[in-house]
């Protein structure tokens, strides 16, 4: 049974080994059994069910409710030679009754098909007639009336046990938490399944968060530096920040698309679809940008403002890298962002529980922009998860921050703030701090003030970290009446007094770009030829896609590219040993991408 799934992988999907539970979800279906799958986005949830469905008698029947997505998935699997279809509301009735022919004549090893559309009599009934292999509620979060993406017509599923009780069933999810898991199991009727719970890490993802000064320089710089001409994404707080910061990318050069709820829907879609069909488009968006897509290839997220929590922080950079080739999640933080975040919590309405809840998770988000140990680390123990200390592929491990004693530094900064009577903001304190005779201290006669001019020991910006990481570790609170003063929380009392120390990040100088250059240019792009060469399998690749009218992450992926750029292979047989290439995207491909390596290798002799 095993040989035939490993048989599957290798000619059909072009891959020499099962990952992680692959292989022991697929022998428990085949095997006609129910499983229940959680593994992260990019785990590769989708052979799960795929080899099975190929290997068991009658048609794998695929529930999701990306309707979006189904046509996309289908094409994938005709590019790999499987027989697929999907059955949803955005075909005619001719197209549909067509797949429904080709149903009923056993041509199809998947289909694709919307909750609502399978719960439907006449589709039952469809169904009670022909072999089915399985069962696969993708999305099965879906059935959660807790969660964000709740649909009602997922609570019907659990007709499928009743219905089809000789049928296996297999429900997967990438989101992970114990009440969602146990509402899947007990709406869905799956107390009889294996469990399979995956980690939430993605190693492919490299986390960093940087000092934000001139935010759209390093933006722009961290572009150019790492990711010039890829596809990537930057979340935005605000509508207005959107289309300044998509304007500020395209005046440079790059192709940056906007993306809020404030464009028309026509724009969106089509800014949208640019972004799926074509090979380096930096989509800008606000957080309304991301349900749902399915990119693999996007190689970087951005985050130009904090988001409120790491929940949002964890799904919004899982967009990156669902291939499993390496990628980016780039931030930049500053004093700003902690007040502002603060600010807006506290003005909130909701009850004290809400606000409670709201500021525990503002506290994580903060608290991993400070930490001074590995970020992976922070982010897999709050959701639970074991880590490593130490994961190599995020900014404190690949470049250690030093801590300093702050503890003096935070006592003048806290008294500053006592003696001012909390009703000052940051650029004020520091001048006081610092000793600088301006109007307002003129005014205020806060020149009198035994703070004044004790703190010259440290410049502007190293004030400007200390501020920061007092409001964000909430020693300092932020005024809800909107002006920034800070004010003295109760946790602040210890360190005034001097019975407790505190230990302050230093700010990295600027850090040798060198140090992040991207596992994938480490690995292989380290010298021109490389570029070129890669450069030169991307146009192929490209070129391939539109004459077929696909993404061209369905050509190949970026795994798979660099399978080729790394082996040079020299003739069709030794491609098949690359990562992604099965044998009927050989047939179709292969001879292209030969054609490249060839070419580029006789113009070098030359
Ligand atoms: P998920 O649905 O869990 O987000 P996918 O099923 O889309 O993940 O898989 C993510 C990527 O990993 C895809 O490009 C897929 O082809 C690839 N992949 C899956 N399984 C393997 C494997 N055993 N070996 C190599 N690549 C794999
Ligand atoms: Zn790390």
């Amino acid at each position: 049974m095993s040989n035939t799934a490993l048989d599957i992988l290798r000619h059909t999907f072009g891959y020499d080994a099962f990952r992680g539970q692959q292989q022991a979800i697929i022998d428990e279906l085949v095997a006609g059994r129910d499983a229940l799958v959680i593994m992260p986005t990019g785990g590769g949830k989708s052979l799960c069910y795929q080899i099975p469905a190929l290997i068991r008698d009658g048609v794998g029947v695929v529930i999701s409710p990306l309707i979006a997505l189904m046509q996309d998935q289908v094409e994938a699997l005709h590019q790999l030679g499987i027989r697929a279809g999907f059955l949803n509301s955005s075909q005619d009735w001719q197209t549909q009754q067509a797949v429904i022919q080709q149903l009923q004549q056993g041509q199809l090893d998947l289909l694709y098909i919307a909750p609502e559309r399978l719960i439907q009599p006449h589709c039952l009934q469809l169904l009670q007639q022909i072999p089915v292999a399985l069962f696969a509620i993708d999305e099965a979060h879906c059935v959660s009336q807790w969660g964000h993406d709740f649909r009602a017509d997922y609570l019907s599923l659990d007709l499928l046990q009743r219905e089809f009780p000789a049928v296996p069933r297999i429900a997967l999810t990438a989101t992970a938490d114990d009440r969602t898991r146990q509402e899947i199991i007990e709406r869905l009727q799956l107390a009889q399944a294996r469990h399979f719970i995956a980690g939430f890490d993605r190693p492919n993802i490299q986390y960093r968060i940087d000092n934000k000064n001139q935010v759209r320089r390093q933006l722009l710089q961290f572009i150019r530096n790492e990711h010039l001409n890829d596809a990537g994404i930057v979340y935005c707080l605000s509508r207005k920040r959107v289309e300044e910061t998509a304007a500020f990318l395209s005046d440079q050069g790059l192709t940056a698309l906007p993306y809020h709820a404030g464009l028309p829907q026509a724009l969106r879609q089509h800014n949208q679809q640019r972004f799926l069909r074509e090979d380096s488009i930096i989509m800008v968006a606000t957080i309304a940008f991301g349900m749902g897509i399915d990119k693999p290839d996007v190689r970087f997220v951005a985050h130009i403002d904090m988001p409120k929590s790491l929940e949002s922080y964890y799904q919004e950079t899982g967009r990156a890298g669902r291939d499993g080739a390496p990628a980016t999640a780039w931030m930049a933080y500053g004093l700003q962002d902690a007040i502002q975040l603060r600010q807006m919590l506290d003005a909130s309405d909701g009850s004290d529980e809400h606000k409670r809840v709201e500021r525990y998770r503002l506290d994580a988000m903060l608290g991993l922009c400070e930490i001074t140990s590995c970020r992976r680390q922070a982010l897999l123990h709050y959701f639970g998860d074991q880590a490593a200390d130490h994961c190599g592929n995020c900014d404190t491990c690949l470049n250690p921050v030093d801590t300093w004693d702050g503890t003096v530094a935070a006592q003048k900064a806290l008294s500053c703030i006592f003696r001012t009577g909390q009703r000052f903001g940051v650029a004020h304190l520091i001048d006081v701090l610092r000793g600088k005779p301006t109007e307002k201290i003129q005014q205020h006669r806060h020149d009198t003030l035994s703070t004044f001019g004790i703190g010259d020991e440290l410049d502007e910006k190293q004030w400007r970290s200390v501020f920061r990481q007092l409001v964000a570790r909430g020693f300092v609170g932020v005024d809800t009446a909107g002006f920034g003063a800070l004010t003295l929380q109760e946790k602040s009392r210890p360190l005034l007094r001097g019975e407790t120390a505190l230990r302050l990040r230093h700010e990295p100088a600027d850090v040798p770009r060198q140090r992040y250059r991207s596992n994938k240019q480490q690995k292989a792009l380290q010298n021109d030829q490389d570029r070129a060469l890669w450069q030169a399998l991307r146009d192929c690749r490209r070129e391939l896609a539109d004459e077929h009218g696909i993404p061209p992450y369905r050509v190949f992926s970026d795994v798979t590219l660099m399978g080729i750029l790394e082996t040079r292979p020299q003739n069709l047989a030794s491609m098949l040993a690359i990562s992604g290439i099965g044998d009927v995207k050989l047939e179709h491909f292969g001879q292209a991408f030969l054609d490249v390596v060839r070419e580029f290798d006789r113009d070098r002799r030359a």
